[in-house]
């Protein structure tokens, strides 16, 4: 059954509708309002009229104006587990990329803003659907199809399905891994350090105290972070926790002692490791800074960018079910490992794996593309998936 199902998936389906997808503009707005060309919401309400044409009661939960989730739910008879296929809506902007909604086939390859990141595979699962549906096929447990907004940006989407649901006893959520199963990944922490000091004429600097200077001794106090964090045993998949310090911001004319400062640092964490003992480790390093200079004022207050590490079991049903589909799809061994970048996935609130088509490689620059016969795989391996764990 399984066999027949994965054959009667349709390349030339696939690539009109992840064509169709590409077209609609949905670039993140990031911090601003959104707007025609900056709204999931747009693609949202295509997203939801595919997965209506499909049979799929569908649902949409509004998060801020014009930006919303959005998801379909095909009924299970009973007695088995729901699986969702959840990804993003939103892509990167597209400076430089003039051809970036225009979708273009060549060389075996789909081209376009979101073709991989990823949009290919909200258009493998609409196909998944239609080849269930095709077949007959009553699943066991509920399959749900998610679009989810924000993903580039903040993740609201994610973050309120985790609060609000629905829930699903497993997630996929095909990111561009190129067909790898990637059950764990690094979080990221991103905090501000901000240090005060005293404002006064330049020409009397004796008489102020330098917020930018106090802030430079912090930043040598960093200087071999990365190094202890490179001693400290490693994650099996996920490897070292890492440091960055990324934006610095300070003082306003240079005839004056400046009063404040402000640091934001990148934190990218490994499995196990807290928000609290981030904040610890950062309070040890800058502390003693404060005993030789009385007047040392700073504070640690954040995040600005908060995802949990993902840490999924290896032998949690969806992983195995997921490398074993991979394995019997493309003929070789599964490829199950750490995804570089942070995602959705663990905000989701339940198991969540990311598997997808497309290559990272190609995300968020101005020439991107999936490879099509990735995506007839990538639904090949969803709908092996779904079949062995709950049709
Ligand atoms: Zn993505």
């Amino acid at each position: 059954m399984i066999e027949t199902l994965m054959q009667e998936v349709s390349e030339d389906l696939l690539v009109d509708s992840l064509s169709n997808m590409v077209s609609i503009q949905s670039v993140n707005p990031f911090d601003e309002a959104a707007r025609p060309g900056h709204r999931e919401q747009e693609f949202a309400e295509y997203f939801v009229t595919q997965m209506q044409a499909l049979g799929l009661e569908t649902d949409t939960r509004e998060l801020v104006p014009g930006r919303a989730n959005v998801w379909g739910r095909l009924r299970g008879t009973g007695g088995g587990p729901a699986i969702m296929l959840a990804g993003h809506m939103d892509t990167v902007g597209v400076p430089g990329y003039p051809t970036a909604f225009t979708p273009k086939v060549a060389d075996g390859r789909l081209h376009g803003r979101g073709s991989c990141d990823m949009k290919a595979a909200l258009a493998c699962y609409l196909e998944v659907v239609r080849v269930l549906r095709d077949a007959g096929v009553s699943l066991k447990g509920d399959l749900i199809v998610a679009g989810v907004a924000d993903e580039e940006h903040l993740m609201i989407g994610s973050k309120d399905w985790g609060r609000n649901g629905p829930h699903a006893d497993f997630g996929i959520i095909g990111e561009p891994t190129e067909l790898a199963v990637c059950p764990a990944h690094k979080g990221q922490y991103c905090l501000f350090v901000r240090t005060f000091g005293k404002a006064v004429h330049s020409s009397v600097p004796h008489l102020g105290e330098n917020a930018i200077e106090r802030m430079a001794r912090i930043i040598n106090a960093f200087a071999d972070y990365n190094d202890e964090l490179a001693r400290r045993p490693a994650h099996p998949m996920c490897g070292h926790g890492t440091f960055n310090v990324g934006v610095i911001s300070g003082g306003s004319i240079s005839s004056a002692v400046p009063d404040f400062c402000q640091l934001e640092v990148d934190r990218r964490i490994l499995p196990g490791e807290t928000r609290e003992r981030i904040v610890e480790e950062y309070t040890a390093r800058i502390e003693p800074l404060t005993a030789d200079d009385p007047g040392f004022r700073y504070e640690i207050v954040g995040g600005s960018i908060d995802t949990p590490a993902l840490d999924v079991p290896l032998d949690s049903p969806i992983v195995t079910a997921l490398a074993h589909a991979a394995e019997t799809v493309t003929g070789a061994p599964a490829e199950v490992k750490a995804l570089a970048a942070a995602t959705d996935a663990p905000n989701m609130g339940f198991p969540s794996v990311l598997c997808g088509p497309g290559s990272i490689a190609q995300a968020h620059t101005t020439d991107e593309y999936v490879a099509i016969d990735q995506l007839t795989k990538a639904t090949q391996i969803y709908l092996h998936t779904i079949m062995s764990m709950t049709g």
